[in-house]
């Protein structure tokens, strides 16, 4: 993680980052706290959650902490309860990461189950949808706000190991820019993050035998894993106000992995 971060771009802001007790998300977390933001994190583990929540404030960063797994409805509506409290506590929401994902299965896309199929689904995309519109009434209240979901390179090159998992991330591109059009009028910017192959637990298959590595790493210019706090850096840039004039754009950040032109 960047520890040397200068950057006070998002002082008085706060944040709302799923699935962020590790992994990207937790990356994501602590640059938004480092560049200032009040954060919420929240994942399905209260565990997990005073983990994080404790390694970040020993940082310093302000930082509050709830389960929720977001395809429950009853979890989300524990998040309302604390967009409610966090409107209280820091004086409103400005900015929500949509950064939970599942992958159930591996295999093509036509050999998937339906009940994978529907998980997937569920939590990759309808989530993001869901939780998009409910943050939608504090952001009003704000003037404005900034929306980030979470995608992957797998949306614009579906890999065949991973089918439905890749269509479900194409599916938050287009969700990206019909978003972005429908709330550009309430000075709402909605815009994505595509990471490329990051080291985390989500992509242990692709990086921790050493023959799965060499062939990931080939695919991959820069010659190196993305980390989380590459992924932080690239979110911070969008929550900001230095892209106040970006709307409905997916940023890659992939080593230079194959993707869009
Ligand atoms: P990860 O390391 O496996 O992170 C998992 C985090 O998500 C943990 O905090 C976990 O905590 C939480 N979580 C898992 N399921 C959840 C759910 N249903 N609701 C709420 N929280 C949940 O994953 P990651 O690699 O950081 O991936 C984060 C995002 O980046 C995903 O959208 C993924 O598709 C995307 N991405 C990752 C890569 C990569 O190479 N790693 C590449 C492209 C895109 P609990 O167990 O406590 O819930």
């Amino acid at each position: 993680m960047n520890n040397s971060v200068q950057c006070r771009r998002l002082v008085g802001k706060t944040a709302i980052v799923t699935a962020s007790t590790d992994g990207i998300g937790l990356g994501i977390a602590q640059r938004l706290g480092q560049e200032g933001a009040n954060v919420v994190i929240s994942s399905r583990k209260q565990k997990n959650v005073d983990a994080a929540v404790e390694k970040l404030k020993a940082k310093g960063l302000k930082v509050v902490g709830i389960t929720c797994h977001v395809a429950k409805a009853e979890d989300r509506q524990k998040l309302q309860k604390l967009y409610e409290h966090a409107e209280a506590t820091f004086g409103g929401i400005d900015i929500l990461i949509s950064n939970a994902a599942t992958n159930p299965t591996m295999g093509a896309v036509l050999d998937c189950e339906e009940s994978a199929w529907d998980k997937i689904f569920e939590v990759n995309v309808k989530a993001s949808y869901l939780l998009a519109k409910e943050v939608l009434p504090y952001f009003n209240k704000k003037n404005g706000g900034k929306i980030i979901f979470v995608s992957s390179v797998g949306g614009y090159h579906p890999s065949e190991l991973l089918g439905a998992y890749s269509v479900s991330k194409t599916a938050l591109l287009g969700l990206t820019k019909a978003a972005a059009i429908q709330l550009a009028k309430d000075n709402i910017q909605v815009n994505c993050l595509a990471p490329g192959i990051v080291q985390t637990k989500f992509a242990d298959a692709l990086t921790s035998s050493e023959v799965a590595r060499s062939e990931a790493l080939f695919r991959i210019p820069l010659n190196r894993f993305g980390t989380p706090s590459d992924m932080g850096a690239a979110v911070a840039f969008l929550a900001s106000d230095d892209a106040n004039y970006i709307t409905g754009e997916t940023i890659v950040v992939a080593g230079g992995m194959a993707s869009k032109l």
